[in-house]
């Protein structure tokens, strides 16, 4: 982006005073190049380009830590209950045969770049994307998360990532219970890939791509491999995000084999640092599950003493039966909590509202989760736990990362305090314009960097090859049709 200015007017403006938000009625963010210069009501002064916005909040765009990537497959998966959802998992027998990938690598790029394109359709303007195991042989190779970095630079959207790595993949045994099928090799091949992939992107010193460190879930991690990525870590300086908490699976499995609970193995291998990102952390000694009294537990409390950032993925969690127990006691703990959407439609004020909802139940009060937390948890905590204190703000000096949400649709009704009108009245589907480092990369509601319509019917055609993949990795093998029953028997001709 060259030195132009540009300035972007709205009704509200959710400015950032150095310390936390602040509403601004009727105001100007005035951009120049990659960095905001000025926030304040508009001022006279030259640009090449004005946006009037109009009945609209100006707000930094969302970072979303657990990024949907792909296809999805919460619309399989989320609704089947336990043997349902037990049977789209590997079967011994598919991993001992040598798994075999859906899509060819040019495939996987298709997908992701319209997983990209839609995060920024929805506000997000930085991401660090979920891993795509579900169709993949193993999980991530470093060609992947070239494309991925390739395709974020071409639309224009600031990610941090790395090729996904793990020693194991759950499989089902045929006593029905769920165990990992081991391959230490592959988990080290995938690590030194995922080191090779930080220091490319360093080499490469692009404004919009840093590498990070994203292994998969923890039960699918040996002990060496977990200690060997926080020492990589702590020698490359790089962020490590690790799925862990989030089902009783993960922690039966870690009892039974490891001898230790999660946050105990963390501590042991060493990744219990500033640094690490745990996405969901649902099921810790503060859920009523395992004995929490709606108090923080001690593994929210070591958490909190680790400098860790919990991504709470609030309609993800929700869809698969989970919460976190609960926002405002992690909070309060003193735990970073930034947010994720993980699934489809990567929305984070459906899922903000769906968090709010769901803190409402658990603790039986209306004034849980406020609206100020859930929106700092969606840009400031981002943007702290990216130790990136330029971005999730909309103040002088940071990066230009902005969208506009507009509040002049008929169907939300009317308007009251825009954050709370925003949150509860619209959805994400009503961000008009997405600006990163300063280019518009979203106007009108429209991708600017590529063709949204051709993007999607591809996605439509590989999400079916997809699905129709369950039913080869399940044992005996299973037509897509018995695994997905429709919602409702089909029509019978009469
Ligand atoms: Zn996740």
């Amino acid at each position: 982006v060259s030195e132009r200015t540009l300035r972007l007017r709205a009704r509200w403006v959710l400015a950032h005073d150095g310390t936390d938000h602040r509403l601004l009625t009727d105001g100007e963010v005035v951009v120049r190049g990659a960095v905001i210069e000025r926030v304040g009501h508009p001022a006279p002064g030259p640009a090449d380009e004005t946006v009037e916005l109009g009945d609209a909040v100006l707000l930094p765009g969302f970072v979303d830590l657990d990024a949907l990537a792909d296809v999805d497959h919460a619309i399989l998966d989320s609704w089947n209950g336990p043997e349902g959802a037990a049977r789209l998992q590997w079967s011994r027998r598919y991993a001992r045969g040598g798994p075999r990938p859906v899509f060819d690598a040019a495939e996987r790029a298709e997908i992701r770049r319209f997983a990209l394109a839609e995060l920024l359709l929805h506000g997000v303007t930085t991401a660090m994307p979920i891993a795509s195991e579900v169709h993949s042989d193993w999980a991530e190779s470093f060609a992947d998360a070239q494309a991925m970095a390739t395709a974020a630079e071409d639309l224009g959207l600031r990610v941090f990532l790395g090729p996904s790595y793990r020693s194991g993949v759950p499989v089902l045994d045929e006593d029905g219970t769920v165990d990992i099928y081991w391959d230490p090799a592959r988990g080290e091949a995938g690590l030194a890939d995922a080191v090779r992939f930080v220091e490319w992107c360093r080499e490469r010193a692009s404004d919009l791509v840093t590498g990070v460190l994203l292994p998969c879930r923890i039960e699918t991690m040996t002990d060496d491999l977990l200690r060997q990525t926080g020492e990589q870590a702590r020698r490359l300086g790089a962020l490590v995000r690790l799925h862990c908490l989030q089902g009783l699976n993960e922690l039966r499995l870690l009892r039974e084999t490891r001898g230790a609970t999660p946050v105990g193995l963390l501590r042991q291998t060493g990744l219990l640092q500033p640094g690490l990102l745990v996405p969901h952390a649902v099921f810790t000694d503060s859920h009523p599950v395992l004995g929490g009294d709606g108090q923080p537990g001690a593994d929210v409390q070591a958490l909190a003493a680790a400098d860790v950032t919990v991504i709470h993925c609030p309609l993800t969690s929700a869809r698969y039966a989970a919460a976190l127990h609960s926002f405002d006691s992690y909070r309060r703990a003193g735990v970073r909590v930034a947010l994720g959407t993980d699934s489809y439609p990567p929305d984070l004020l459906r899922g903000i509202d769906t968090g709010m909802a769901v803190a409402k139940v658990i603790s039986g009060r209306t004034d849980a989760a406020p609206h100020a937390d859930y929106l700092r948890s969606a840009t400031t905590a981002g943007a702290d736990a990216l130790r990136r204190p330029d971005l999730g703000r909309l103040r002088p000096g940071a990066a230009a990362d902005i969208i506009a949400v507009r509040l002049d649709d008929v169907r939300d009704g009317v308007v009251d305090d825009p954050v709370r009108t925003l949150i509860q009245h619209t959805t994400a589907r009503a961000v008009s314009l997405s600006v990163v480092g300063g280019r518009v990369v979203v106007r009108d509601g429209t991708l600017v960097g590529d063709d949204m319509a051709r993007l999607r019917a591809r996605a439509q055609e590989l999400f079916g090859r997809m699905r129709a993949a369950y039913g080869e990795r399940t044992d005996p093998p299973a037509a897509a049709g018995t695994l997905f029953p429709p919602a409702f028997a089909p029509w019978d001709e009469p």
